[in-house]
């Protein structure tokens, strides 16, 4: 590997792949796309943080994908949690993502909440929308696993060697200041997948998370720390020549830019609430004939007036 340029790649994944490893990854840093993002929800610390994580995991994922139009959404759900929904989703290179909670019960936690805390017994929802390959294919792959682990992140990792039977390590480290200037956020990640090919079958899993390139792999990456993820003047680049010099070639690849996106548009919502009958529609309006629709992803306020449906 040849030592790295300046380049930060702050908001643009890196791809990287190690080929006597049969390994690819992937580094992603979060921090005007995520600021942008959380600005706009103003959500309890706690709710920040997790969000932040949730994002950088869905920027992870959904710069695997190749083909353009292809999404990515990464849902956590639960029935009891102080969390009950958190939702996040990529697609060409837009991130956006919301959560639903019960803001007394954040308040009581502490600042260092176990995932179990925020979430209780839930599930994560990993599901890829891929162009449909032919008439039969929905396009669509979803998987599901157990809200278990410390973190978002090992859930995650844990839907990849569980579901997907593919021996997979992800890191995400946060810096989270809540300041007088208000929040300030910057979020980075690593996510590495084993993937030997021209093996005969399909190995046993345990066989697989056993392979020596895998343990080789999964020990270098092991010593990143979470300052050097969300350190702003550390180039991505720089990180993976820290952690795999040793290695004979490791090819590199930017990925395109991150940016927060919302695909909420007025003419959809007009028609959702216009499908109401009159007399419920005049229930949600308010006094000045105005039904307030805010988008949850994005927090954007769309008024719409009854006069404007009813002509
Ligand atoms: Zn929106």
């Amino acid at each position: 590997m040849t030592p790295p340029q300046s380049e930060t790649f702050t908001d643009r994944p890196l791809r990287f792949f190690i080929p006597s490893r049969d390994t690819r990854g992937r580094l992603v840093r979060l921090d005007k796309t995520l600021s942008e993002i959380l600005s706009a929800h103003r959500y309890p610390p706690l709710v920040e943080r997790t969000l932040a994580e949730a994002l950088v995991l869905t920027a992870l994922l959904g710069s695997s994908l190749k083909d353009a139009g292809g999404q990515l959404t990464l849902q956590a759900q639960t029935d009891e949690g102080a969390i009950g929904l958190l939702v996040c989703d990529y697609k060409d290179g837009a991130l956006r993502g919301y959560a639903q909670f019960d803001a007394d019960r954040i308040a009581s936690l502490p600042q260092d909440a176990t995932l179990f805390a925020l979430f209780g017994k839930g599930y994560l929802a990993i599901t890829f929308d891929r162009e449909k390959q032919t008439a039969k294919d929905s396009g669509r792959y979803q998987g599901i696993v157990p809200l278990e682990g410390s973190s978002l992140a090992d859930a995650a990792q844990h839907y990849f060697i569980q579901s997907e039977q593919l021996p997979t390590l992800i890191r995400v480290g946060i810096d989270h200041a809540d300041g007088s200037g208000g929040a300030s956020c910057v979020a980075g990640g690593i996510l590495l997948q084993h993937l030997p090919e021209g093996e005969e079958g399909r190995e046993r899993l345990q066989a697989r998370l056993d392979h020596p390139h895998w343990q080789h792999i999964e020990a270098l990456a092991g010593s990143i720390r979470d300052d050097e993820l969300t350190d702003k003047s550390l180039p991505l680049e720089e990180i993976a020549w820290r952690l795999f010099h040793e290695e004979t070639e490791v090819r590199i690849e930017e990925g395109s830019g991150l940016r927060k996106g919302c695909r909420c548009d007025e003419a959809h919502i007009r028609d959702v609430i216009s499908r109401f009958p009159e007399d419920e529609r005049a229930e949600m309006a308010d006094d000045a004939g105005n039904i307030a629709v805010n988008c949850e992803f994005c927090s954007k306020s769309y008024p719409i007036s009854l006069d404007s449906l009813n002509n």
